[in-house]
């Protein structure tokens, strides 16, 4: 594979400075440090200012990306920074064909005094290497995977939204970028990080969520690769979003795929309800993406004095409970106001005095730096 339009490949390096534990850039060509960065194309006023009122959860094209390949002997080995752009591959490449792929997802966000603050980002790398192994591809290490994030939101800095504004989304993708014809994995695999600024992934930032339970078609079977990040999960279930949001509504729920009874996962997000003192969470075994956003609200929520069950959940237990609410990178934890299921329309409590709202700006302040990170999940890097 090769980056079109980047004869140039112009390097930037960074520096790691051990006493602050922050991270630098600098350029090793002067041309490359003093030329004007391009624009983005949308979400700028007259005068080229980025207008981050108007953010959304869409690609903006900001201005590097980092790229790392794959020996044959299965390391990934020394990458590095290029202007973001287009990428070239054989139509043969074994993820155009075969969808030999895995992706991650995670946010850099802005602190008041100006620090970047990155969240969990060992994790997000751990879930890669997990997935990589299912989609018989080697994975970079977890330094790397890290290194790489580190310096694409560092190259990208003056896309990092100001405080309060958004965050800025890296997207690091792992693929078979090789080409093939007979089945089988790619000769050869590329890693890709990338990133655009992002607001509210839903359009209607406060307003709660409209569920619409899936029935006939499922995200996930036992043996599948629903528990990991493969490219070639969303395909399938673009379909059912589309019929979903043409009603109305924001997004879907899928079922298990055998009994067709149990609470699986929202198309990009984990699913959680509270009865009383418990909150609950379908198990991750296989089916459901093991979320990140997940995990940290399990423990916030327990430190906070919740009783938290990992269990499968009817839809009928649903139905009876008391609030609902998602968890995911993209979405935050984002409350369902109501979910319909079979033609009838449940509802559940939203707004002030929640415990999603409380559990939401818990994992907000500590992921903005307004509440102190007890547990070590924060990343200072610059
Ligand atoms: N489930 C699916 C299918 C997802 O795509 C995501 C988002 O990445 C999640 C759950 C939430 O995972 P996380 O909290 O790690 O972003």
């Amino acid at each position: 594979m090769r980056f079109k339009s980047l004869s140039f490949q112009r390097r930037l390096q960074t520096s790691f400075n051990s006493k602050d534990k922050t991270y630098r850039y600098f350029s090793s060509n002067p041309a490359f440090a003093l030329q004007q960065p391009r624009k983005a194309s949308y979400n700028e006023d007259e005068n080229g200012e980025m207008e981050w009122e108007k953010l959304g959860f869409g690609p903006v094209s900001t201005d590097f990306m980092y790229s790392m390949k794959c020996c044959e002997d299965g390391n990934f080995v020394q990458g590095n920074l290029t202007h973001y752009g287009n990428i070239e591959f054989s139509p043969f490449a074994a993820v155009l064909n075969y969808g030999q792929g895995i992706i991650e997802g995670l946010k850099v966000n802005r602190k008041e005094d100006g620090r970047l603050l990155l969240f969990r980002p060992d994790q997000h790398a751990l879930r890669m290497k997990m997935g990589a192994q299912r989609m018989c591809m080697p994975s970079p290490s977890i330094h790397q995977f890290t290194h790489a994030v580190k310096q694409t939101a560092l190259a990208n800095i003056r896309w990092v939204p100001p405080p309060g504004k958004g965050s800025l989304y890296i997207r690091p993708l792992l693929i078979g970028s090789g080409p093939v014809l007979g089945v089988g994995p790619a000769p050869e695999f590329m890693f890709l990080t990338y990133a655009s600024p992002v607001g509210n992934y839903f359009k209607q930032d406060k307003t709660p969520l409209s569920l619409y339970v899936e029935e006939e078609e499922v995200r996930a079977f036992s043996g599948g690769v629903g528990g990991v990040k493969s490219v070639s999960n969303y395909g399938p279930v673009l379909k059912t979003l589309v019929r979903a949001k043409s009603l109305g509504f924001s997004d879907v729920l899928y079922l298990d795929s055998v009994n067709k009874k149990y609470l699986e996962e929202v198309s990009a997000a984990n699913i959680f309800t509270l009865k009383g003192n418990v909150i609950s969470t379908p198990p991750t075994s296989g089916t459901i993406l093991p979320g990140i956003t997940r995990k940290s609200i399990i423990e916030i929520a327990r430190g906070l004095g919740f009783q938290v069950e990992e269990r499968s959940i009817s839809v009928h237990e649903l139905t009876e409970a008391d609030e609902v609410f998602c968890t995911g990178t993209a979405v935050g934890v984002a409350a369902v106001g109501s979910v319909t299921y079979r033609g009838t329309r449940f509802e559940f409590k939203v707004g002030e005095n929640t415990v999603c709202q409380a559990l939401g700006s818990t994992l907000v302040g500590i992921q903005t730096g307004l509440i102190e990170d007890k547990k070590e999940w924060i990343i200072n890097i610059h």
